[in-house]
């Protein structure tokens, strides 16, 4: 990130991309309330009905900031997952992660848990008896590609990221690489995952991969890019073409950049699992129901969750925009 006092050249100006490619475009997709565990409500942000994906992020929850004294926080039992990784970051709280591997770990603010499913993993997610007053952060998904979700389940914790301060700006580079930091999280397509917090009024250059596709979310406050305003709630989608990005902010804020070059593969994705046809999914779902596959998550007091009924019509595979394969 530089500081956007440092005036470059406009590239469309000077030997850029006019009349050799489309402009890139934005659109704001607004998120909608889903009920997470008995006690927690979530914004949802992806997928959207056209817009499914950006890069492999295929799931995007933002949960908070809500105040949960006396009150059991995130209670979310033990339930399987198939074919993606879980993204954890909090802004307050705390959440122990247990998984069938036999991880028992605390994630606290500014820490990272990465989940990988591969061919299948359970794990639960739960508040300490004794928490923070506070509970704030998100919950993302990354799609894995044919070539890595067939693979071994894995977890990583990750206590220490590149974090870099920029005039009042503090970047926390939690998947990917930005600028000249990298984040020590495995993952399997090109892909990143950045928090952008500023404390006041201000204006920010983010450099961009030209070839990824981009999505800004905000946590707290007002962040202006793009020419639209984006407020807790809101997915602003950016398409490829961009080298940079300014960010101004009226105030406070806490924004989120996602991003990764677009997902070719078609998925199948349904309750936990994100597979690539109906007959996987249906596997899956049996398997967990009895009690194969997906191994038991010790240590969590709470009864597995059960998998909900499948519906009546078979789930389609569905590309990027929501279009279906047959
Ligand atoms: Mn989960």
């Amino acid at each position: 990130m530089t500081s956007a006092s440092a005036e470059r050249p406009d590239d469309r100006l000077y030997g850029g991309t006019v009349g050799t490619a489309a402009e890139p475009e934005s659109v704001l997709l607004p998120g909608h309330d889903v009920p997470l565990g008995r006690y927690t409500t979530v914004r949802r942000l992806l997928p959207q009905r056209e817009r499914r994906m950006v890069g492999a992020w295929c799931f995007v929850d933002h949960f908070g900031p809500e105040d949960v004294t006396g009150r059991p926080g995130m209670q979310v039992p033990p339930h399987p997952h198939t074919g993606l990784q879980t993204v954890t970051w909090l802004v307050d709280g705390e959440i122990v992660h247990r998984d069938s591997l036999g991880s028992d770990q605390s994630i606290r603010p500014g820490q990272l848990n990465l989940m990988s499913a591969g061919s299948g993993i359970s794990h639960s997610e739960m508040s300490p008896a004794e928490h923070p007053a506070g509970m704030h952060g998100l919950q993302l998904w990354v799609a894995l590609p044919e070539e890595a979700r067939h693979g071994e389940p894995r977890f990583e914790h990750h206590a220490h990221l590149p974090v870099r301060q920029d005039g009042d700006a503090t970047v926390t580079v939690l998947v990917g690489r930005f600028g000249s930091a990298e984040s020590p999280a495995g993952v399997h397509t090109p892909l990143v995952g950045v928090e952008v917090v500023v404390r006041g009024p201000g204006s920010y250059r983010l450099p961009l991969e030209p070839t990824f596709e981009y999505g800004v979310l905000s946590m707290s406050g007002a962040v202006d890019v793009a020419g639209t305003t984006v407020t807790p709630g809101s997915l602003l989608y950016l398409t490829p073409g961009r080298s940079e990005l300014t960010i101004e902010t009226p105030g406070e804020a806490r924004a989120f950049l996602l991003g990764g070059e677009p997902f070719e593969e078609e998925l199948v994705m349904w309750w936990n699992f994100v597979g690539r046809s109906h007959e996987e999914v249906v596997q899956a779902r049996e398997d967990w129901m009895a009690g194969r596959r997906f191994g038991r998550v010790s240590g969590c007091s709470a009864d597995p969750l059960p998998a909900p009924a499948l519906p009546t019509v078979r789930l389609l595979a569905r590309d990027r925009h929501g279009r279906t394969v047959r």
